[in-house]
């Protein structure tokens, strides 16, 4: 067994982060600081998905309690939180589209048919799980209300109101990676069957696709060569990155309009840049409200891509 003197290791938490390409796992002490962390291949499944992914998670958290270093035994496991890609109501998983999980799935019942009766376990939308991370770990209960937005090659937005999860009648509370914001005629296609979402947009995926439509090229691939050529000072990728940001800015006046928060975390790859991307959406964002002079704070998130599973293991 490691030496891990001020670690409580009488019980542990896990917390999972289901992505379209891997499954992470971070492991957490009884006071739930952060141990260690693995991951799994996320596999493509085309029929069952739901059941065949659940038993994958499961699969590897029962390996993982047969053998490590800090004495994880599923006895010891007191609880167990997910963050799942899709709409969760109710500790129900209704559907991750991404991983072609199409029906609602009862993950708590059979996580505690396989890890334990008294295992305690909760199920969260990914991207909720995420601003609770930040909100919990990060901010530490110095701002009540905040809304995470993780520009990874997807878009995930995360609410927090009065120290409250805004999730919705099913679920769709805050998906606003999802609101058409591009209405012109060649807007492009988005997962969900839209045209013109913001994560069509903006985010990984959605700088490049500004880019390229705007110099007709296909020459982007992802938004780290336009960020950084950008700041370099080169003019068409600083435009591209602007009317991007500018769309994004477009959804977070109505976030501030509809919930006032008080602080604007940007996560995901793109926020590697920092204040030189939080500058150009403030910019945006203050050409777009006029009734307040009073705006959220735009900050970059710190738990980077542990967020997930730092936030699906804070409420149990
Ligand atoms: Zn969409």
């Amino acid at each position: 067994m490691k030496n891990s003197k001020k670690l409580n290791l009488k019980k542990f938490y896990i917390g999972v982060d289901v992505g379209g390409t891997t499954i992470k796992f971070g492991i957490f002490d009884g006071n739930k600081k952060f141990i260690e962390q693995f991951a799994v291949e996320t596999e493509f499944r085309e029929k069952n998905a739901e059941k065949a992914i659940a038993n994958d998670m499961l699969n590897a958290i029962e390996n993982y309690c047969d053998d490590n270093e800090y004495g994880v035994t599923k006895s010891k496991v007191a609880g167990i939180g997910y963050a799942i890609p899709g709409p969760v109501v109710n500790n129900q998983v209704l559907r991750a589209v991404n991983i072609n999980w199409k029906k609602k799935y009862d993950l708590v019942k059979e996580t505690k048919k396989r890890i334990g009766n008294k295992v305690n376990v909760r199920v969260y939308n990914d991207a909720n799980a995420a601003a609770l991370g930040e909100y919990k770990l990060t901010l530490k209960g110095k701002y009540k209300s905040i809304c995470l937005m993780t520009l990874g090659t997807a878009v995930g937005i995360g609410i927090i109101i009065n120290g409250k999860l805004i999730e919705g009648k099913s679920g769709v509370a805050g998906e606003l990676s999802h609101l058409k914001v591009d209405f012109s005629e060649n807007a492009m296609k988005c997962n969900c069957g839209n045209t013109g979402c913001l994560e069509t947009v903006t985010g990984g995926r959605g700088i490049a696709n500004v880019y390229n439509r705007m110099y007709n090229t296909d020459t982007a691939h992802g938004a780290q060569d336009v960020i950084r050529r950008a700041k370099e000072g080169e003019e068409k990728s600083l435009a591209a990155l602007e009317k991007s940001l500018d769309y994004l800015s477009m959804v977070i006046s109505i976030i501030m309009l509809v919930y006032e928060p008080e602080i604007i975390l940007i996560g995901g790859g793109v926020s590697n840049e920092g204040t030189f991307i939080t500058d150009i959406i403030m910019k945006h964002l203050k050409e777009k409200v006029f009734i307040t002079k009073t705006f959220p704070k735009i900050m970059i998130a710190k738990l980077k891509n542990k967020a997930g599973f730092y936030g699906a293991v804070s409420e149990l």
